[in-house]
């Protein structure tokens, strides 16, 4: 390798050699395009991942008239969040606990089995940073070029081209933070608003916060995002053991390395022959030849390198591998590799992604699409009427999650005899038939009396009866206050 091409250090692997503090500034480095299946797959998922990013905005779904028809959308004036066929209410915000739950398993169910996969192919760091470098590579060259530009004097076609790349990168960034908002409101509106300067000014200011942090930590911070600032690379190796798969170099058929001799001769040394390919074409710098490092992200790019150089020496391929350490030492004892994916750690994490998924798909199947909130009111906390009797006042809600209006009737059950009085709602009339439009929220003022006697000193439970359409019955228990005996 020639001098001036060696790689970029990443500190953060000589401080795990511990000869150097954890952090020192390090300029920027170049890593060199590679060809093979580790970067097809990437390509592959990159695509995928921004195709889903900026098009589901647009999807459509059907939910009857008058209601949104963006298939994923959160609405926040309304207050709801729809996906699909599923539409979110503020109450049901434990969806959203269950999601994050369920996002977390499968986080640690991926590291069990592959190690850091989602580092490597799924993240958006890594998937934007991928897309930025590749930018910079059309303009700036690959990695040999692009350093010889670095050390070259300023000339017009060199400002010109670092002009070029951060123009389509704040391009890219841009589109990113413009589909972000669409998730927001009608995505083929909001696109208009946006073009014609008429979105709300909370809309451009979400696109500059997420289009700037994308450009910034796609285009600048790249890998030190991963290194650095990730927490997720910090506990990730607690989730691996010795069967998951992981970025390993084969030192005991790597080693002793030695660039290449004349002759090709590959007695008596190791199959490294030092070229530092791998070193060269990862994003993050890493020699993974010094062992699983925090700062691999388990991207596979130096093992498409090494393969590159292996077959060019007719050696075999994978002395860099996406393998596990069980499966690793097997091969240096001459033992049958044997994968491993069924073990207790994944079989536990599988049991609770069932467990959480399952019960958040039973309790969106037997969803019920009315609520109902009580609030006892607490000033006065009750009335003594003139006849002897007890009054309590409360707000009383209806959740109507239906796609049409509902007519209901209330009672109460707990306390002889009550009387209720119902205020309020959207047709101003008093009485027990409640209504509730589609789609929304009736509240009422509601007054239950009680006859001298019926009730029990300071704490009696009453019971809201709301019989809707089809005999579904909603029960909210609360408290009828009295003075105490
Ligand atoms: S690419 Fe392979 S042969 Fe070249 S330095 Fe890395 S491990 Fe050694
Ligand atoms: S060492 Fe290999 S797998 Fe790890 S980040 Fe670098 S290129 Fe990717």
């Amino acid at each position: 390798m020639n001098k001036r091409e060696q790689p970029a250090a990443v500190p953060v692997i000589e401080a795990a050699r511990g000869d150097v503090p954890f952090y020192k500034e390090h300029g920027f480095h170049h890593p060199k395009a590679v060809h093979g299946l580790f970067r097809r797959v990437k390509w592959a998922v990159m695509a995928v991942l921004l195709a889903v990013w900026h098009l589901t905005p647009f999807l459509r779904w059907d939910r009857g008239p008058g209601a949104p028809d963006q298939a994923i959308l959160i609405d926040l004036p309304a207050r709801r969040a729809y996906f699909f066929f599923i539409e979110i209410w503020p109450q049901e915000v434990y969806y959203l606990t269950g999601l994050l739950l369920l996002a977390g398993l499968m986080l640690f169910l991926m590291s069990a089995l592959a190690g850091r996969v989602w580092c490597g192919f799924l993240c958006w760091q890594t998937v934007y940073t991928d897309l930025f470098l590749s930018v910079e590579r059309f303009f700036m060259g690959d990695r040999a070029r692009h350093l010889q530009r670095d050390r070259q004097p300023l000339t017009l076609d060199k400002v010109g081209r670092v002009v070029a790349v951060n123009a389509v990168w704040l391009v890219i960034a841009a589109a990113s933070g413009i589909s972000f908002t669409l998730y927001f409101g009608d995505a083929f509106q909001m696109l208009r608003d946006i073009a014609t300067g008429q979105a709300a000014t909370a809309t451009y200011v979400a696109i500059l916060v997420v289009a700037g942090f994308c450009f910034l930590l796609g285009g600048y911070a790249r890998e030190r995002v991963c290194v650095y600032m990730c927490p997720y690379a910090r506990f990730q190796s607690a989730m691996f053991d010795e069967h998951s798969l992981i970025v390993s170099y084969e030192a005991w058929r790597g080693e002793p390395r030695a660039p290449v001799s004349k002759t090709h001769d590959f007695q008596g040394r190791g199959h490294c022959v030092d070229c530092g390919a791998c070193v060269q074409s990862c994003p993050t710098g890493t020699d993974i030849r010094f062992g699983n490092q925090l700062s691999c992200i388990g991207c596979g790019l130096c093992i498409d390198a090494c393969n590159a150089v292996m077959d060019r020496f007719g050696l075999p391929r994978g002395l860099i591998s996406y393998d596990s350490s069980s499966n690793l030492l097997a091969r240096e004892q001459g033992r049958t590799p044997r994968s491993r994916l069924i073990r207790p750690r994944t079989l536990i994490y599988v049991a609770l992604v069932a467990a959480i998924g399952g019960t958040m798909a039973l309790k969106l199947a037997f969803r019920s699409d009315t609520e109902v909130n009580v609030l006892h009111e607490r000033a006065p906390l009750y009335v003594q009427l003139a006849r002897g009797g007890i009054r309590n006042g409360y707000s009383y809600k209806i959740l109507n999650m239906a796609a049409q209006d509902r007519s209901y009737h209330l009672s109460v059950e707990g306390i002889p005899d009550a009387r209720l009085e119902v205020i309020g709602g959207d047709t101003g009339v008093a009485s027990t038939e409640l209504q509730a439009g589609r789609d929304s929220v009736a509240t009422y003022r509601i007054y239950v009396s009680a006859p001298p006697g019926a009730s029990h000193g300071a704490r009696t439970d009453l019971t809201f009866v709301l019989n809707g359409p089809n005999g579904k019955v909603v029960r909210t228990t609360t408290l009828f206050a009295g003075p105490a005996q």
